[in-house]
């Protein structure tokens, strides 16, 4: 058994054991495998042992690593600081985006999403850290943002998504994933039909889990340490 394949087997144990210390059914939490900075052939070694979805933070690297393993077929997730000038490869080439923060973003994303291929998938970024935190759009406008969004004919919305500050603070991390629990109600209350709630990495999986994660980003958990200059996210 290659490293790649025991450490998916050993994320696969903890998402199941999570789920059973709270009683959700292991079938309600995908698996994201975050390959940034790796090479394709960790990727293929990944796919080789049942994992079909990736997560990718750069729109270039993404795009050459998918020309490379044009022969499977996986399922790609874009989950970095999304730039405008960015938005068109990632509206023809991904699957799923988990980084929209503003309205002007979707709707380029939306405009520029080839009609051959069905809606993107996309999760909004919220900054559930309050000051320590530049990304995502404040909790606040997430309703008005998710209505907005949902509008749009080349996307289609289907949650929320977070990165909290890393803190080693358990009981704050888990208000923060908390809160992004509650906002997703909050707005599937007003008749917006959101299913995914991305949130939980390598680190705290087992507490995104435990406050509904229906998708974890999972890493350095797969693939191990990133090279060291590796950009972070
Ligand atoms: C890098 C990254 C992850 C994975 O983090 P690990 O700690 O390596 O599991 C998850 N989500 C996002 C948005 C990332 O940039």
């Amino acid at each position: 058994m290659t490293p790649i394949c025991a450490n998916l087997q050993a994320v696969r144990g903890r998402i199941a054991a999570a789920c059973a210390a709270c009683g959700r059914d292991p079938g309600g939490v995908t698996l994201l495998a975050v390959s940034k900075t790796w090479p394709a052939d960790r990727l293929r070694e990944a796919a080789a042992a049942g994992q079909p979805a990736f997560g990718e933070n750069y729109v270039q690297e993404a795009v050459a690593k998918m020309d490379a393993l044009l022969d499977l077929s996986l399922e790609w997730h874009f989950i970095g600081p999304l730039q405008s000038n960015k938005t068109r490869a990632v509206a023809e080439r991904f699957a799923w985006v988990h980084s929209v923060e503003r309205l002007k973003t979707a709707e380029r994303l939306s405009a520029q999403r080839p009609a051959i291929l069905p809606p993107l998938q996309v999760c909004l970024q919220v900054n559930v850290s309050g000051e320590a935190s530049k990304s995502g759009c404040a909790p606040d406008d997430a309703v008005d943002l998710a209505r907005a969004v949902a509008a749009l004919p080349g996307l289609r919305l289907r949650g929320l998504m977070a990165i909290p500050e890393p803190t080693d603070d358990r009981a704050l991390l888990r208000s923060r994933f908390a809160l992004l629990r509650g906002l997703r109600d909050g707005i599937a209350g007003r008749g917006l039909n959101l299913d995914t709630l991305s949130m939980g990495m390598s680190d705290d999986l087992e507490i995104a889990i435990a406050e509904g994660a229906t998708l974890v980003r999972v890493g350095t958990a797969i693939f191990g340490e990133r090279p060291r200059g590796a950009t972070p996210p």
